[in-house]
């Protein structure tokens, strides 16, 4: 069967399934009781996103140097910068770090289901423990994720009930508290026998080599802080100059992303240090001894040259777009390939080189445009959209080659 034949089956049975509709439903209708609510709250965030699509549109037009002078800064700061040209360089740079039997804990990350991080380190011997539920749940569902910021967006309580049971062998009820309680308690156990920690970052600052990391479970907290070992892979994208432009994209990311203050906001700029005795400062304290860097370009800085589809590397990974968006209503992560909806189209692309998934999506969308109304950054999706199909119209034309079934 072609790419574009099981595209086309697997997003028609999404559309016929109940229980996604369902979901997703539910979700739309509380992310924007809750948006709206936040920038009721905090009203100067519409011009502070204004001002953030200027810091990405200045950053992306100098990701190299920034990437340079954050590998500088991280350096001073006694940790490990790397720059992965692509996923392969990526994957072997991790791959030599981590090592072989190592338990690793690791936070949600696009970039890692990008390169397909986990089931390299798997490959390799390793353990890996996804910690943010969301993941966790699709982890131990062996399944990809279905959005970006709540993966297991369309899996009711009563199916995370009967995982849990058989996983810890107990007999749990549907009652969310408890399912929570459960993996709490088991996950508590993995941090801290934990060799390393894995992570992405929502944004870095180049003049410190900070990394901003937004979460709510705490998970990251401890991946970043509890094993020896920190290890982030981040894709160039998330640079800005400075610490201070840092703290402004971040705003604007978690306020769109459903939160009028996320309960953490972890800054991570080098291993844990004291110098307590003596004044003589001596790495690897309470939390990591070791941190490593690894900035991704695999595609990046080629998109960052394009007049129209740069625009997806300003994407702040909000996923507000994903709740306006018809198709991803009925269809859920479905549509798209790993990043989703329209702006996934371009990254499909871009990124993860799949010609033929990438025109499937850009097909699917509608480019009717709400996603653009919703964007904080003013991503204008379906002029991308279209960008795209004249490129793979234009392939075709010269190849031969059509997207039928
Ligand atoms: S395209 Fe815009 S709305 Fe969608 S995830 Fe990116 S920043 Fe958020």
């Amino acid at each position: 069967m072609s790419v574009f034949s099981e595209y086309k089956r697997e997003i028609m049975n999404a559309a016929h399934n109940e229980r996604i509709r369902t979901a997703l439903s539910r979700a739309i209708a509380s992310y924007r009781k809750n948006v709206g609510e936040a920038l009721t709250r905090f009203p100067h965030t519409t011009a502070l996103a204004e001002e953030v699509r200027g810091i990405k549109e200045r950053s992306i037009a100098m990701m190299a140097e920034l990437a340079a002078e954050a590998s500088r800064s991280i350096e001073e700061n006694h940790g490990k910068a790397y720059i992965a040209k692509t996923a392969g360089d990526a994957l072997a740079i991790i791959g030599q770090i981590v090592g072989t039997k190592k338990l690793i804990v690791k936070g949600k990350s696009m970039t890692c289901d990008e390169i397909g991080l986990r089931q390299h380190l798997e490959g390799l011997g390793n353990e890996v423990y996804e910690t943010d539920l969301g993941e966790f749940i699709m982890q131990k569902l062996d399944l990809p994720p279905m959005h970006i910021l709540s993966p297991a967006i369309h899996v009711p309580k009563e199916d995370v009930a009967k995982l849990f049971s058989k996983i810890t062998g107990e007999e749990l009820p549907p009652d969310i508290e408890k399912l929570v309680a459960a993996a709490r308690k088991l996950l508590r156990a993995k941090f801290f026998a934990a060799d390393i920690g894995i992570t992405g970052a929502n944004v870095v600052a180049a003049d410190t080599g900070t990394l901003f990391l937004i979460e709510n479970e705490g998970n990251i907290r401890l991946a970043t802080s509890a094993p020896p070992v920190h290890v982030a892979l981040v894709g160039m994208e998330k640079l800005v100059p400075t610490l201070g432009e840092a703290f402004k994209v971040s705003e604007v990311t978690w306020r769109y992303a459903n939160y009028a203050m996320p309960s953490y906001v972890s800054l991570v700029s080098g291993p844990s240090k004291t110098g307590d005795i003596e004044k003589v400062t001596t790495y690897g304290a309470h939390g990591p001894g070791e941190f490593h860097v690894i900035f991704l370009d695999d595609g990046r800085a080629e998109l960052a040259r394009h007049p129209v589809l740069r625009q997806a590397l300003y994407c702040l990974r909000c996923g507000g777009c994903l709740y306006e968006c018809p198709v991803f209503a009925v269809t859920a992560g479905h549509f798209g390939d790993k990043y989703f909806a329209g702006v996934g189209a371009v990254w499909a692309r871009q990124i993860s080189r799949d010609p033929e998934k990438a025109a499937a999506i850009a097909y699917t969308c509608l480019a009717c445009g709400r996603c653009r109304v919703r964007c904080p950054v003013r991503i204008d999706t379906p002029q991308m959209i279209i960008e795209l199909r004249k490129q793979i119209t234009e392939g075709d034309r010269s190849s031969d080659k059509t997207f039928s079934e």
